[in-house]
Formats: structure tokens, C-alpha cells, sequence
């Protein structure tokens, strides 16, 4: 298949590389999160937070409406909507949480190219046409050709389910692996989502055979601060690689423009939130924290976070 404009390296995210690529670690930014007396006595404010949250417009159990209600309850302060590859929803949680009196920051969630699941949130984004709305066309256009190979990869396997259903339970534009684990679970090929995972949607051979076109992860980070954001590594355990590999990842990404890594993600574990912390504070990063909420049918053991972090830097 043909890869188009910012997923094959065309001019325009050339320029954008141009703008936005000259290396610039902040000397001397520090990295702030938590409830601390420092923090305090800067004039800091630590609001409580969740910034990595999924709605309808991808694979979210939830509108934007909804979750923003949800994330009000739960007694967030500040909730950022980041859904995969769209800025398709965050008008609306932007206009219910005005309602509502929470902050709604726009956010997104870029899948890269690189290993297997290696996502670039992005906070503060503009939803005007932009560099990033036309590479989310693009990722849209990556996705709607997959569902195709991802239904003729199913039935190869025996099972048989049709994209009507698929698309019916999505309900919206973007076609995410979820959808297609639903209707698994729904006609009972098998029990849960992580299942569904295991057995098709994240093996080898899906990988090998199924894959969608996704622009570089630099690509990412540099068109998420063209259209005015701040990017943040997301969840890196999932990224796959060992420490040094990972160091690598962050200082080539720091050196691009990336803003923060989100050390704090409920999967992390004690010792892998201190190492992203480390590695934040070594390249003048800052902390972000989400749960990557989706809802208890997408996500079962996954509900909203509420983080104490410091936000001045995301809030400005
Ligand atoms: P997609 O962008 O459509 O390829 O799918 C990405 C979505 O699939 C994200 O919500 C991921 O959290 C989810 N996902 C990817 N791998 C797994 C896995 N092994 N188990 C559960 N969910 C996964
Ligand atoms: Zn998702
Ligand atoms: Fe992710
Ligand atoms: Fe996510």
C-alpha cells in the first residue's frame, strides 16, 4: 500500500521538521510534580488530574459528554480527552466542561511506527485545520483500509464476524482493535477483551500481516507543537525495550521537542515510575500521569486516575 503525506515523508512534514526540530532541552527546566513544599512554595499549583482518557470518538466506552461527567464525580480538576488519532471529540468535552466547571484540556493520542506501541499524547492541541488534522485524516484513512484486512484476518482464523457489527458498535469514525474485541467477546470466540488481545488483535502474525501506515514518533512530537501542544511519551512500559533502549527513545524524542513523559500510569510499577521520573529530571521533562481510561466494557480493571501533579507548565 501506498503511504501518503506525513506517514511517508513528504514535504510538508519536512517543513514541520524544520520549525520545530531544532534541538532545545531546556537547560536547567526543572521537573515538578507532586504535592510538595517546593512546589508550594513557588506558588505551584497542583491540580488533581487524570490527562490520558479515551471517549466515543475512538474506542471509548463513553462520550466526551459523559466522561467529562464521570471525571467531575470522581472530583478531577482538570481532565485531559485524548483520543487516538482525533480531535474528533474534544469540542464537546471542551463545551461540557464549561458546563460543569471542570478544566477540559485538548488533547490526543498519536500512534507512532516505531515497536509495537509507542504513543505520543499530545495536550493543548488546536482543532483548527493544521498539520495535525490532516495527519489524523491520514491515520483515519490507515484505519479504514485495516478494518478490512482485519475482518479477512479473523475469518482466516474462523471466526466469523462482520464489520457491520463492527462498525455498529463503534458508532463513530475512528475503528479501533477494541471494536473488533467486543464483538469477540459478544459472540463468544472469547471471554474478555485481553483475550481477544492475546489469541488475534495483538499477536505476531497480526502485527506482521495487519499493521496500518503511522507517521515516525519524532513526526508525532514535532506535528503535535506545530498545532500547539505540549507532547508527553505515553504509558512507556508498553513501548517494550530495555532501559538503555528506552533512554535512547526519550533524548533523540527530547531533542525533538518532546515536553514530559507520563511516569505516572497505573500499570507502572514502583520502580518503573521512578526510572521515567529519572529519566524526565535527566532531559528537563516533565511528569504527566493518566489512566488511559476507556470504560469498564473496554477496560475492565481500569477506572479515571486523579493524580496530584503540577500543571502551570500545561495549563498557560
Ligand atoms: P488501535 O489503535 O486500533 O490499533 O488499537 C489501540 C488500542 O488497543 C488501545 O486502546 C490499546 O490500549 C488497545 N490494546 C493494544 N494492545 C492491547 C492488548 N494486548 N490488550 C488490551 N488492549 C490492547
Ligand atoms: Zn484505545
Ligand atoms: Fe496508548
Ligand atoms: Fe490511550
Amino acid at each position: 500500500m501506498a503511504d501518503a503525506g506525513f506517514i511517508a515523508g513528504s514535504a510538508d512534514w519536512k517543513i514541520i521538521l524544520k520549525d520545530a526540530c531544532a534541538p532545545r532541552l531546556a537547560k536547567g527546566r526543572k521537573l515538578c510534580y507532586g504535592r510538595s513544599a517546593n512546589n508550594a512554595e513557588k506558588g505551584k499549583c497542583i491540580m488533581i488530574v487524570d490527562l490520558h482518557t479515551h471517549s466515543t470518538a475512538s474506542d471509548g466506552q463513553y462520550t466526551p459528554s459523559e466522561l467529562v461527567r464521570l471525571a467531575k464525580d470522581r472530583g478531577l480538576e482538570v481532565l485531559a480527552l485524548t483520543d487516538h488519532d482525533t480531535v474528533g471529540g474534544l469540542e464537546e468535552a471542551v463545551q461540557a466542561g464549561d458546563a460543569l466547571g471542570l478544566r477540559v484540556l485538548r488533547g490526543i493520542e498519536l500512534s507512532a511506527r516505531e515497536y509495537r506501541s509507542l504513543h505520543v499524547l499530545g495536550y493543548g492541541v488546536s482543532t483548527a485545520p493544521s498539520a495535525l488534522t490532516r495527519l489524523c485524516a491520514e491515520m483515519k484513512d490507515g484505519r479504514d483500509q485495516r478494518k478490512y484486512r482485519i475482518i479477512d484476518f479473523l475469518h482466516e482464523k474462523g471466526v466469523d464476524i462482520s464489520l457491520a457489527e463492527v462498525e455498529e458498535l463503534a458508532g463513530g469514525d475512528v475503528i479501533g482493535r477494541p471494536h473488533f474485541a467486543q464483538v469477540l467477546v459478544r459472540h463468544g470466540y472469547v471471554s474478555s477483551n485481553r483475550e481477544a488481545f492475546d489469541r488475534y488483535l495483538d499477536t505476531r502474525d497480526f502485527h506482521r500481516r495487519v499493521e496500518r501506515p503511522k507517521p515516525l514518533a519524532q513526526v508525532c512530537v514535532e506535528t503535535i507543537r506545530a498545532a500547539g501542544g505540549k507532547a508527553s511519551l505515553a504509558h512507556p512500559y508498553q513501548i517494550g525495550v530495555d532501559t538503555g533502549t528506552l533512554e535512547d527513545i526519550v533524548r533523540n524524542l527530547a531533542g525533538c521537542g518532546l515536553d514530559a513523559i507520563e511516569c505516572f500510569y497505573p500499570k507502572h510499577t514502583p520502580e518503573q515510575q521512578s526510572f521515567y521520573l529519572r529519566l524526565a529530571e535527566k532531559y528537563g521533562l516533565h511528569a504527566t500521569g493518566g489512566s488511559d481510561f476507556h470504560g469498564e466494557r473496554v477496560k475492565p480493571d481500569v477506572r479515571l486516575a486523579a493524580w496530584e501533579l503540577e500543571t502551570d507548565w500545561l495549563l498557560e
